[in-house]
C-alpha cells in the first residue's frame, strides 16, 4: 500500500506537470490537494512524508479522529466537504486554514462571529454549483458575486477564491464547461475590485479531470482516488446532506 501510494503521487505530479506545459503555464501555478476522506492518517503521513503538504478533509469527524496521529507532520489542512454551522467551533480548534466549501451566508455569519470571538481569521473559498445537480452543495452561479459581496464584509473571513465539484462524468469534454463557468465567474468578481476580496485560487479538477481543469485555470486540483486507492463509500456519502 505505502509503495502504490507513493508510486500513484509520482504518476500525479507527473500528469500535473504535463498538463501545466501543454497549458502553457508553469507548474508552481497548480497545488496538489490531496482528499483525505476514509484514508488512514498512517496513508495521509506516507504522502505528507514523501513532500505533499496540502490535505483535506470532508467530514469533521474524520478531521478530528486523525488530528492528533498527523500533527507532528507538517502540512496544511484544508476543509472541502459541507460544513454544518455546530461543527465551525471544531474546524477553528482542528485547525483547518481554508474552508473551500463556503457556500451561504448563515455559514459565514456564524464562522465570522466565532473567529471574532476567538481573535483568528481563515481563509475561505466561495463553492459554486457549476453543474446544476441538485445533490451538489454550492451557491448558484448567478448568486455567486452577491455572496461573495457580502462574505467580503465580515472582515475575519478571507477570500481567496472559488470552489466548484465539476460535473460526475466520465467524459471530461462534459466538465469542461463546469470549470469555464468558474474560471468566467472569478475574471467577473476580479472585475468588481471588492475589497477583502482575492480571486487568485481555483479549486477545480480531481482524479479524472484534472488536466481539463488545468487547461481551464486550476490552481487546485483536489485528488483522492488516484493516489489513495477507491474508496468503500460511494461519494454521495460525502456530497449530499443528511448523511
Ligand atoms: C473526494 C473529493 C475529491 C477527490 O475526488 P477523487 O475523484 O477521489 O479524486 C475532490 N473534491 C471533493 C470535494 C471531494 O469530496
Amino acid at each position: 500500500m505505502k509503495e502504490d501510494i507513493l508510486h500513484n503521487l509520482e504518476i500525479i505530479n507527473e500528469r500535473i506537470k504535463k498538463a501545466c506545459e501543454k497549458a502553457g503555464r508553469s507548474p508552481d501555478e497548480v497545488r496538489l490537494l490531496l482528499a483525505t476522506k476514509t484514508v488512514s492518517a498512517e496513508h495521509i503521513k506516507t504522502a505528507l512524508e514523501r513532500g505533499q503538504t496540502l490535505i483535506a478533509e470532508n467530514k469533521v469527524q474524520e478531521l478530528k479522529e486523525k488530528y492528533e496521529d498527523l500533527k507532528s507532520t507538517p502540512h496544511e489542512n484544508h476543509f472541502i466537504g459541507h460544513l454544518q454551522t455546530n461543527k465551525i467551533k471544531d474546524i477553528l480548534k482542528y485547525e483547518v486554514a481554508c474552508v473551500q466549501s463556503l457556500d451561504r451566508l448563515d455559514l459565514a455569519e456564524k464562522l465570522h462571529q466565532r473567529l471574532l470571538s476567538e481573535g483568528k481569521t481563515i481563509d475561505v473559498l466561495i463553492q459554486v454549483n457549476t453543474s446544476a445537480e441538485e445533490s451538489k452543495f454550492g451557491v448558484h452561479p448567478d448568486e455567486a458575486l452577491e455572496l461573495t459581496r457580502k462574505v467580503s464584509e465580515l472582515h475575519t473571513l478571507k477570500i481567496k477564491g472559488l470552489m466548484t465539484i465539476g460535473l460526475f462524468s466520465a467524459e471530461t469534454e462534459q466538465v469542461r464547461p463546469c470549470f469555464k463557468i468558474l474560471k468566467n465567474l472569478q475574471q467577473e468578481i476580479i472585475g468588481q475590485n471588492i475589497p477583502n476580496v482575492e480571486m487568485k485560487e481555483l479549486s477545480m479538477g480531481m482524479s479524472g479531470d484534472l488536466e481539463t481543469a488545468i487547461e481551464e485555470g486550476s490552481t487546485i486540483v483536489r485528488v483522492g482516488t488516484a493516489v489513495f486507492g477507491a474508496r468503500v463509500y460511494p461519494d454521495s456519502f460525502y456530497w449530499n446532506e443528511g448523511v
